[in-house]
Formats: C-alpha cells, sequence, structure tokens
C-alpha cells in the first residue's frame, strides 16, 4: 500500500490519474496522420506556458539535463565566453556541463541560499567591453536550496549594460508551478523537463526558444546531432520528428497542458504559493530554517530546510522512507546530512501537503526532534483554513 503514497521529492512528480490514463496507449505510427494533429496544437499550446509569443517551443527525448546541452551547443561554440553564478547543485552541474563543452565558464560563486546576482553581473557585463561574454546562464529556481532567483532583473542588467549576450535560463522546477514570463523577461532559452510542474514520468527535454537563439545556430559550433534545434524544426514544420518520438509522453504533455490550462497558469501559481506558505509556516512552528537567506527568494516548488544541530538529515529521510513509506529530498553536495527538501510542486493538494508535514513530524518524534508533534499541522492548517477558497478542482 505505500505505493499509494506521495512522494515529496522535487522531481519527478506526482502524477496525476488522469495524465497516467492519457499515456497509456496502444503503439500508434508516428507517420500517421494523426500524428501532425497531436503535435502542431501541443507546440502552439506550450507557448503559452512558456509565456512566448514570438519564441518557439522544442521537445527532446531527453531529461532537462539534455535541454541544457541542447540550449549550450546550438548557441555557443567552444571557447566562447559565459558568465554563470554558482549557488546550487543545479547552478553546478551545468557550469561543469560547459566546461566538458570546451567553454570558458566565469564562475561566480555566491553563498548556497542565495539567488542570482543581477547586480554582479551588471558590473562584469559593463567591464566586458570588447563583448567577449555570449551567454549569461541562470538557474531561475535552484531546486538544491529552494532559492528562486529574479531573471528579470537579470535582463534588466544584460540590458542596462547594452550587452549582446543571450540569457539562458534553467526552469526545470519552476515552470507551470511558478510565474514565468519566457518574453516579458527577454530569456532566450528556456529549459525544463517533462517530470517536475507538468506532472509526467522523466523522459521529455522542453525547451523555448527566442528568435535571437535561432539566428545564433549557424555560427555555433559545439559538436550536436541528437539536440541539433535545426532537425527538430524542420521535422516539426512538416508535424513530425526527426526520429522516433516518445508518443506515451507527448500525449501526457497534451493532457497536462490541458489541465494547466483548465485550472488556468495564475491560479494554478496560486495553489503552489498557497501550498508552499502553509509548509513554511510548519517549518517555522518547528523552529527550523530554510536554506534560502530571505522571504523574496522563498521557491514556491521546494523548500530546503537546515536539521537542527547534531542531527543527520539522511538519517531522517532514510527514517521517513522506511518506517512510514515517504520520500523527502536529500541534501545535495555540501548540503549532505545538514539538509532535507520538501518537493512540494506538480500535482499536489492541501490534504497531500498536510500529509507530508505529519509524516515528518512522526519520523522526527521517532528520532528525537526537538519537536511538538501536532505543532508543524497545526500550523499548516491554520494557514490553509484561512485561505482555502471552495475548490473547483474536479477529481483530477
Ligand atoms: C531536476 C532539475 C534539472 C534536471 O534534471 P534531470 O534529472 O536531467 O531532468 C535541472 N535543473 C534543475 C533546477 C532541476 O530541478
Amino acid at each position: 500500500m505505500v505505493g499509494q503514497n506521495p512522494v515529496f521529492i522535487p522531481g519527478p512528480t506526482n502524477i496525476p490519474d488522469r495524465l497516467r490514463q492519457a499515456m497509456s496507449l496502444q503503439t500508434a505510427d508516428h507517420r500517421a496522420p494523426d500524428f501532425v494533429d497531436l503535435l502542431g496544437p501541443l507546440l502552439e499550446d506550450l507557448k503559452g506556458i512558456f509565456k512566448t509569443g514570438t519564441g518557439r517551443v522544442i521537445t527532446f527525448p531527453a531529461s532537462g539535463t539534455g535541454g541544457w546541452e541542447a540550449a549550450i551547443t546550438n548557441t555557443l561554440s567552444p571557447g566562447d565566453t559565459v558568465l554563470v553564478a554558482r549557488y546550487g547543485m543545479f547552478s553546478h552541474r551545468w557550469i561543469d556541463m560547459c566546461r566538458r563543452h570546451g567553454l570558458d565558464v566565469e564562475v561566480l560563486d555566491r553563498p548556497w541560499g542565495s539567488g542570482a546576482p543581477a547586480d554582479l553581473f551588471a558590473e562584469r557585463l559593463a567591464a566586458d567591453r570588447a563583448r567577449t561574454i555570449k551567454a549569461v546562464l541562470v538557474t531561475h529556481n535552484e531546486t538544491a536550496t529552494g532559492v528562486r532567483s529574479d531573471v528579470a532583473a537579470v535582463r534588466r542588467a544584460i540590458d542596462g549594460a547594452d550587452h549582446p549576450a543571450l540569457l539562458l535560463v534553467d526552469c526545470v522546477s519552476s515552470l507551470a508551478s511558478m510565474d514565468f514570463q519566457m518574453d516579458a523577461w527577454g530569456v532566450d532559452i528556456a529549459v525544463t523537463g517533462s517530470q517536475k510542474g507538468f506532472m509526467l514520468p522523466t523522459g521529455m527535454a522542453i525547451v523555448g526558444v527566442s528568435d535571437k537563439a535561432m539566428a545564433a545556430i549557424p555560427s555555433a559550433r559545439c559538436p550536436r546531432c541528437f539536440f541539433d534545434f535545426r532537425d527538430m524544426v524542420a521535422a516539426n514544420d512538416e508535424g513530425g520528428y526527426p526520429y522516433t518520438p516518445p508518443l506515451p509522453l507527448l500525449h501526457g504533455l497534451r493532457a497536462s497542458v490541458a489541465m494547466l490550462g483548465e485550472e488556468g497558469l495564475e491560479a494554478v501559481f496560486a495553489r503552489h504559493f498557497r501550498i508552499a506558505e502553509g509548509i513554511r509556516r510548519a517549518i517555522a512552528a518547528w523552529g527550523m530554517t530554510l536554506v534560502a537567506h530571505s522571504p523574496d527568494l522563498y521557491s514556491d516548488t521546494v523548500s530546503a530546510i537546515h536539521v537542527p544541530p547534531g542531527f543527520d538529515s539522511n538519517t531522517l529521510t532514510d527514517h521517513a522512507y522506511h518506517t512510514y513509506g515517504v520520500s523527502y529530498g536529500i541534501g545535495l553536495g555540501p548540503l549532505d546530512g545538514k539538509v532535507f527538501r520538501i518537493g512540494h510542486l506538480g500535482s499536489m493538494t492541501d490534504v497531500m501537503a498536510l500529509s507530508g508535514v505529519a509524516t515528518l513530524e512522526m519520523a522526527m518524534a521517532d528520532l528525537g526532534y526537538p519537536i511538538t508533534l501536532g505543532a508543524g499541522v497545526a500550523a499548516a492548517q491554520d494557514y490553509y483554513r484561512a485561505t482555502v477558497t471552495i475548490p473547483k478542482q474536479k477529481a483530477a
């Protein structure tokens, strides 16, 4: 029965029944006309999720990491300078990938728990008179620390320096859960995956691409083949895929976009905020603190929480898993053993969030944490009761 429990890891996320059903298909011919009917409208509707009118959306059978690779290899050449701040495991891993592709990565190391430093980017870009920096890379929501960065501020930093660098953004754990505005923020490439806000299994990289990024392709010399935007765009424009498409995932994505549309994107964001805020109240009631340094940085999709001195966060997550059959995120990199994470994105309701808080309390009480059973649950309940609106959510 533990298989019925929700997961509280920040991806892959819980899959609603409706999406599981949408993916349960007999094999179909991806060269038949009905594939054209599936793909074209889907790619068009995805633009609404990225909030882009002028860009286009490209999908690959891959995880989010494949989307990172597509973003850099289609627009950059070995030896190009890119500017990135490192403030968590995901920004770190994208930096590592850039280095392995021969890019010259200028890293601004920032404390974990802080966000993208738009002010430092502005200084560095203004000083780059020779315009050697070809791209600025930003992780919108750093899943390791539960920090959301201000991408619009990074765009202002680039524009303030009148700098032509591309803005490449990882929105893997934010898109379709927290507000993301590709056009308004001047994002050139936005990378996500199917297994977070879209509530699907892992297996698709979903990438928003601006005209400016498309224009950079011919001069970009990073080797690429599977991830070449040009092959995908040419095939998509004919209603097809350059190789065999992940058909069940595309049907799942069709249904996911429909679900997000029915709830309304802004309502989806509001739901994520409410659920996250209730969990933050619970964390405060436990007397524990977030890794994120200040409220303006709080992520509405994942909370990273310090355990009290003398406790090991891995013991807590192991205990919750083995005793109660519930998964929470572990601390990554330097946060290993010191931090655990609650993923609260995607298919998530008050009821689910309360079960996650309550189960953590049991696990913490078992391990002698200085908490009172029910304190966090009560804090979350108070907040949810005070802010609930009669749900028009149907059984989904
Ligand atoms: C999950 C995640 C990724 C991508 O991970 P994959 O396992 O390759 O899908 C990248 N960046 C962030 C911020 C993430 O949360």
